[in-house]
């Protein structure tokens, strides 16, 4: 059994915020063309996703053409929480939905207690490196209290290297601070949270030292081994094979989430990424109960059906 812990659900609303940034940075006169969700897919080459129903539908599709059960997704702009609270509700037994959170704007603990209570959400993503607030920073900490009254609710930290590939092909600006995403600072909110499971995605994505010595000593940090994780270039010689074999050792292998960071159609589901994934798993010696573990069972553990 196949979960995908990491995917992004890139609705309408999405690219309609998008097209809001791309418009505000336009000179004037061709500012009065009119910038749109649409005008942004065609602009990408990306297909429109229409309305989150056909999405929602499009994506179960998708999965069961992998053969994949269930996925996280991820509202990947703040605000958009209620486009994947949509797409849950269409198909609870199938999605799990995250949400970006801002921790910075003032309505933040407020959007989070509705994206909790209301809209049933299960993890909140954050990203210091974007929003620029450090992980130290009480207004984090506040968040994550949210998520500690509630069992059941996951803080996903994204650390080390942050690029968004949509906000780069638009050509718009992406002012991110990369000392904000240390996986140790992750540590200490796990240490002063331990019951709230937090995951780093991509091991780190390239504080990899720092992330194994944070899961380490928390043992409520998990990491998810989602996307091609391209930052291992940062250390000569370093291999996929070798990190995933180093996390096995440090964290074991119930504390590893297999996600692929899918998000655009027509690309889908990003079968190369498992493939891979597989492939590394398989030769490294794993189990078959401990691969089912990170290719599945540990999303059932964080995320229960029903
Ligand atoms: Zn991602």
């Amino acid at each position: 059994m196949i979960n995908d812990a990491h995917c992004h659900f890139f609705s309408p609303q999405f690219f309609g915020t998008l097209a809001r940034q791309q418009l505000a940075m336009r000179p004037a006169p061709s500012a009065m063309v009119a910038a749109s969700a649409s005008e942004i897919c065609r602009q990408l080459q990306w297909d429109d996703p229409v309305a989150v129903h056909t999405l929602a539908d499009r994506w179960v599709a998708e999965l069961d053409r992998h053969g994949v059960n269930r996925a996280v997704l991820m509202a990947s702009v703040p605000g958009d929480e209620p486009s994947v609270a949509e797409a849950v509700a269409r198909h609870p037994s199938r999605f799990v939905g995250f949400f970006m959170l801002d921790p910075s704007a003032t309505d933040a603990s407020d959007r989070a207690r509705r994206a909790l209570d209301e809209l049933r959400l299960r993890g909140i993503c954050l990203f210091p490196a974007m929003h620029h607030v450090a992980l130290t920073d009480d207004r984090v900490r506040r968040i994550v209290e949210l998520a500690a009254e509630r069992p059941g609710v996951t803080v996903f930290v994204h650390c080390g290297v942050l690029t968004v590939g949509v906000r780069r092909k638009l050509g718009l600006p992406s002012h991110f601070d990369l000392r904000l995403g240390n996986p140790i600072e992750v540590g200490s909110l796990a240490l002063a949270f331990p019951n709230v499971p937090f995951v780093i995605p991509h091991v780190g994505a390239g504080l990899l030292r720092e992330a194994l010595i944070a899961a380490d000593t928390c043992a409520n940090i998990h990491f998810d081994t989602s996307s091609s994780n391209s930052w291992i270039r940062y250390t000569p010689g370093l291999t996929l094979d070798a990190v995933l074999k180093a996390a096995l050792a440090v964290v074991g292998p119930s504390r590893l989430l297999f996600g692929t960071d899918s998000s655009f159609f027509p690309r889908g589901w990003q079968k190369g990424v498992y493939d891979t994934q597989r492939r590394i798993v398989d030769e490294a010696g794993v189990s078959t109960a401990d691969a089912a573990l990170i290719f599945g069972g540990n999303f059932e553990r964080l995320f229960p059906s029903g």
